[in-house]
């Protein structure tokens, strides 16, 4: 898992208290990934999972039915003008 910094903003934030992970719909690539990490026996940081702190989550979370790349789309859009 990659640290709990906002992938909108760029802020770092306490989990659960400040914002949390959100796993978006998983697509066919998301779904290699992890038979892919199940065979290496390893673990990673999902594509389809993102942190975004408090001020993004809950945007963030409206999304979560799209495939991250989507979401992200969406949501850079929105805040772009931060
Ligand atoms: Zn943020």
């Amino acid at each position: 898992m990659k640290p709990p910094i906002c992938i909108i903003c760029d802020t770092r934030f306490t989990p659960s208290d400040e914002g949390d992970v959100i796993y978006f719909k998983k697509t066919k690539w998301d779904i290699e990934w992890e038979e892919e990490m199940e065979r290496k026996g390893s673990v990673g940081h999902p594509p389809y999972a993102e942190w975004f702190c408090e001020k993004h989550f809950k945007s963030a979370k409206e999304l979560e039915e799209l495939s991250c790349t989507e979401a992200m789309k969406i949501l850079r859009e929105k805040f772009s003008e931060k």
